[in-house]
């Protein structure tokens, strides 16, 4: 019988023991534990329509070589949306941001369009500082489903209006004539100043030491690489990056790629190239960013594929690939997530486009 409680005893020490925050090494040295840190800051990166072949179009026509290549966690979505076989970005990006899967068209809503509550919300409550840049309106579909809640992407004035709730710290794309020349009259630019907001309509206006800030760089969408855009987005998420960190508050911030979805739409190889090498060049300053600050997680994924993109030949030395479509809209294969820094392995495999929100939200402690 004291064998017996002895045993016990020792079996309940050794539990104890496998709950140690350290274990041992093959050769016995105590090693850090597995479980994942908490890291302070999220930058979450979506390219619009960036399936593998766009990555692979942009690797290839940049020398056989990208950022991105520097990510070693590696896993797949399935993008299916609640009502759709095939997702458009709207309810990609509300899966992603609310971590539910609602309809095509759904801005922050669920099935029922019925509001949920999205990440960006839910940390700038906790006190985090919020961040987002995109090459499209930021009241297009991608940005939008992070602040606000409409029933449809296309309530481009609806959705402006959603952004003075004051949750969004920094932001940073095109869409002035929403906010400006709208059919109520107001004129949400001097209603945002009013809450404390810098408005401004170029990056010169952006300052790192700014707590509240809107750019809006063109009246709907900005212009495309070849039309001029330059390295707009890798400028503005540079300076997103630097005052967000401001306080060492913690950071959200979600950067898009959105026109190399549209590059897809419209079976445009060049432009698909185009848009991906910029956005990759932003992902090598984010990588910059997150090396040196150590504990930033950096996530990168596509809400869906779009043009079902191919290479059916082309050439490494010229640089050249030759590219074919299936569709002028967005098709149904997985699409590759890529994960940097504290948190990164448990974006390893394949699972729902709900699970990164799910992820994200469990490596900040918040569900
Ligand atoms: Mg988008
Ligand atoms: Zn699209």
């Amino acid at each position: 019988m004291q064998h017996h409680i002895i045993a016990i005893a020792l079996l309940a020490l050794s539990l104890v023991g496998c709950s140690d925050s350290t274990e041992k090494s093959v050769v016995g040295q105590p090693v850090e534990n597995s479980l994942p840190k908490t890291p302070r800051n999220i930058i979450f990166m979506v390219g619009d329509g960036m399936g593998l072949t766009q990555i692979t179009a942009g690797m290839y026509s940049n020398g056989n070589q990208l950022f991105l290549e520097k990510m070693k966690h590696i896993g797949f979505i399935k993008t299916h949306s609640g009502d759709n076989l095939i997702t458009d970005s709207a309810a990609g990006a509300t899966a992603f941001s609310c971590g539910v899967k609602s309809y095509n068209k759904a801005i922050g809503v669920d099935m029922d369009t019925l509001p949920v509550e999205t990440i960006l919300e839910t940390v700038k409550k906790k006190g985090m500082r919020t961040g987002l840049v995109a090459t499209a309106t930021i009241t297009h579909a991608t940005p939008a489903c992070f602040y606000a809640h409409q029933p449809s992407r296309y309530m481009h004035h609806e959705i402006a209006l959603d952004m003075l709730t004051g949750d969004v710290d920094w932001f940073v794309g095109g869409g002035k004539s929403f906010f400006e020349n709208r059919a109520d009259g107001r004129n949400l630019s001097d209603e945002l100043r009013s809450m404390g907001y810098t408005i401004g309509y170029t990056l010169d206006d952006l300052k790192a030491d700014m707590d509240k800030v809107g750019i809006l760089a063109a009246d709907t969408e900005l212009t495309t690489i070849s039309g001029g855009r330059g390295n707009f987005l890798i400028k503005s998420t540079e300076l997103a990056m630097e005052g967000l960190n401001k306080g060492n508050q913690g950071f959200f911030l979600m950067v898009e790629g959105s026109q190399i979805d549209w590059g897809g739409h419209a079976n445009d190889s060049q432009y698909i190239i185009d848009e991906m090498i910029d956005f990759d060049k932003t992902i090598g300053k984010v990588l910059e960013f997150a090396q040196k600050d150590s504990n930033t997680l950096v996530v990168i994924t596509a809400d869906h594929e779009t043009g079902g993109y191919a290479i059916n030949g082309g050439n490494l030395q010229d640089k050249t690939i030759n590219g074919a479509f299936t569709t002028g809209h967005h098709t149904g294969t997985m699409v590759p997530v890529f994960a940097y820094g504290p948190g990164a392995e448990a974006f390893m495999g394949i699972y729902e486009n709900t699970a990164i929100y799910d992820k994200m939200m469990a490596l900040l402690g918040l569900k």
